[in-house]
């Protein structure tokens, strides 16, 4: 059985294109075009995207939860926040941990690796944590932040089962640069955050394989004229990505604007969202640490520390268009193509165009979500 969809306007990392429609056969797209829609048989689906947006499926890098629910709880849980994110556009999602004792990550990346292996939306997990620096520990638990041992790196590396995907560490701390090669042999992503790192280890991050600047900007040291720090050394460094909080409190959207002109096509805007995205203000628990969420914005309680975002991706893509005068392909690109490649799916993730997955999502002239498909079927 195919879907015909036809009438939109599509909007992509390839650009735009007007009266876009495209062929999609199970999971997968097969065929796109403009104009003249092919004939297709009675028994096809059609979709009338009437003249709004059809952009690919966002890949949200970093997140922990949604709709009351944590990525670090239950396998239903974790499938509670996934279906509050994928109505908001997010169709596949990196699932991430907060720091916890090595023996519960363990336990947690098995769930993961169970609900990866039935379900294609989700990528894998990140674990942030616990090898991060105790000074820019942000809304992680500091009884559980350590130094990475090899013993403990290999055994959450075996205990993901090949999902482990993503990995953020301090590059200060003893043995993280050892650490880097070790993950990056195994095919994990690392990235660099919750870190006082200076520019030069940043930079000898990336040369030893580290691919991402965590949550650029939060929780790492800021940029000054005389110590350019991580954000610089990520700026310059054509070969990583740069995540962003785009929410309007962790980044300022001017700040989030020159991030974008100073990293063209590396910015992915991730929405390191805790269980309140999708949900109503009030307390919830973060890892082992509680959060009050007031008007939207989760500190840890009776602080001023900010604890993960509410945000959606597309309310990221809202306010990268709207606040930070970011073009519409490129905000797309931030949500869609630039996520894929930074986890080496830019083959298959990321575009609409044939041989790629079948992740959908229509919105209006507001790009207010309207419909999303994921992985081929409708969601909702
Ligand atoms: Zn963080």
């Amino acid at each position: 059985m195919s879907t015909l969809f036809h009438g939109g306007r599509k909007l992509d990392s390839d650009g735009q294109v007007d009266d876009f429609w495209m062929i999609v056969d199970g999971d997968t797209i097969t065929e796109t075009g403009s104009g003249q829609a092919p004939d297709m048989a009675a028994t096809s689906e059609r979709v009338n995207v009437d003249g709004n947006w059809i952009v690919p499926g966002f890949i949200d890098l970093h997140g922990h939860g949604g709709g009351g629910h944590s990525y670090d709880d239950s396998a239903d849980d974790i499938r509670a926040a996934l279906a509050t994110h994928r109505a908001h556009g997010t169709t596949r999602s990196v699932l991430s941990l907060v720091a916890n004792p090595i023996a519960q990550l363990r336990a947690s990346l098995a769930v993961i690796a169970d609900l990866a292996d039935e379900d294609p939306t989700i990528l894998g997990s990140h674990l942030e944590g616990p090898f991060l620096s105790e000074d820019k520990r942000g809304a992680h638990n500091p009884a559980y932040l350590k130094a990475p041992l090899p013993f403990e790196v290999e055994e959450l590396i075996g205990a993901g089962r090949g999902s482990l995907k993503l990995l953020t560490l301090a590059p200060e701390l003893p043995g993280a640069l050892e650490a880097i090669d070790v993950l990056v042999e195994a095919g994990v992503v690392v990235g660099v955050g919750h870190t006082d790192a200076d520019f030069d280890l940043t930079h000898e991050s990336f040369n030893r394989g580290a691919r991402i600047l965590t949550h650029a900007f939060n929780a790492m040291n800021g940029i000054h004229h005389r110590a350019p720090g991580p954000i610089i050394a990520a700026f310059e460094d054509e070969r990583v990505t740069i995540e962003l909080i785009l929410d309007g409190q962790h980044v300022h959207p001017d700040v989030a604007g020159m991030a974008f002109r100073g990293a063209p096509g590396r910015i992915a805007l991730i929405t390191d969202a805790m269980a309140a995205a999708g949900s109503s203000d009030g307390d919830y628990p973060l890892g082992t640490l509680n959060v009050t969420v007031r008007d939207g914005l989760a500190v840890l309680r009776g602080t001023q520390t900010i604890a993960g975002s509410t945000l959606t991706q597309d309310v990221a893509l809202r306010n990268a268009v709207e606040h930070a005068s970011v073009h519409p392909i490129e905000a797309i690109a931030a949500l869609t193509a630039v996520p894929a490649r930074a986890l080496g799916l830019e083959h298959r993730l990321g575009r609409l165009a044939p041989g790629y997955a079948a992740d959908a999502v229509i919105l209006d002239k507001g790009l207010q979500v309207q419909r999303v498909w994921a992985n081929g079927s409708p969601v909702g």
